[in-house]
């Protein structure tokens, strides 16, 4: 009787029994050209993209990767003006994790694929959640150095709460829930890769990639840290890629996101 009650408590206690992946529309950004991405415009058609966040439910644990737009622009209800461009969001990744009951206190770990303000935009509705960090993307970001980065979307996270890493790093410990480091877009930019049981392995691009094009081209946005590195990065990423047979989704390719899933249906 006493074992039965030790597996019923531990049973419990793994409240996700199978990994799972959950995408969010976090917004859209409308542009009227690509020249920022590196890209002649006869060579993509794409203007829009797609801005995402993600949540992983794994055995030990929540992750949310990328945090998607700023709220202002989800209370903007509409349209909001962006260089060469606009941006929209129709409701804050906060309220869409409440509407499935999930409150930021439940997510135990988040991290970004860097910290431009399309993928820290609710950074500090999390201050209190384990924030898995590359050294150098926490550095550079608050060096002042860095287009693209607006430190009041982060600034609000208490340092105690960051586990800063350099390089590669396995979330959950069992190889199912990996950052890949792949610096270039900025110092500390990383991809994530997922072991989904039934759909397989999936790596999240970041912006390693902004559009299809830009993979096929081998094309390097002009707002980027390192051109050199990025292309070091898209080598490993597409070794990595090879090797591990996952399947590659662009963060912005809204094209693909058009096709995906959306919370509350998730990948396992
Ligand atoms: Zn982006």
């Amino acid at each position: 009787m006493k074992y039965l009650v030790f597996t019923l408590l531990v049973f419990s206690s793994s409240a996700f029994a199978q990994t799972r992946l959950y995408v969010f529309d976090c917004g859209s950004l409308r542009l009227d050209s690509l020249a920022m991405f590196g890209l002649e415009e006869h060579e993509s058609d794409v203007r829009e993209m797609f801005v995402p966040c993600y949540l992983i439910e794994h055995a030990r644990g929540r992750l949310l990767w990328d945090g998607g737009l700023p709220k202002t622009v989800a209370d903007a209800n509409g349209d909001v003006a962006l260089t060469g461009g606009s941006m929209a969001y129709k409701t804050w990744i906060v309220d869409q994790l409440a509407a499935m009951g999930i409150t930021p206190g439940q997510i135990d770990h988040v991290a970004y694929s860097h910290l431009h303000f399309d993928h820290a935009g609710a950074a500090n509705a999390f201050v209190d959640t384990n924030v898995i960090m590359q050294r150098k993307e926490w550095d550079a970001a608050f060096s002042g150095s860095e287009g693209f980065v607006d430190t009041s979307l982060f600034d609000a996270i208490k340092p105690d709460n960051v586990t800063f890493i350099d390089g590669d790093h396995d979330v959950f410990g069992d190889g199912t829930v990996r950052l890949v480091f792949a610096p270039g877009h900025t110092p500390g930019h990383q991809l994530l890769l997922l072991e989904l049981e039934n759909t397989g392995r999936v790596l999240l691009s970041g912006d390693l990639y902004h559009t299809r094009a830009n993979r096929r081209l081998r094309k390097v946005p002009t707002f980027n840290h390192d051109a050199g590195q990025t292309l070091q990065s898209m080598d490993k990423i597409e070794a990595l890629l090879a090797e591990s047979g996952a399947t590659l989704w662009i963060e912005h390719d809204r094209a693909l996101a058009d096709t995906l899933k959306k919370a509350p249906a998730y990948y396992d």
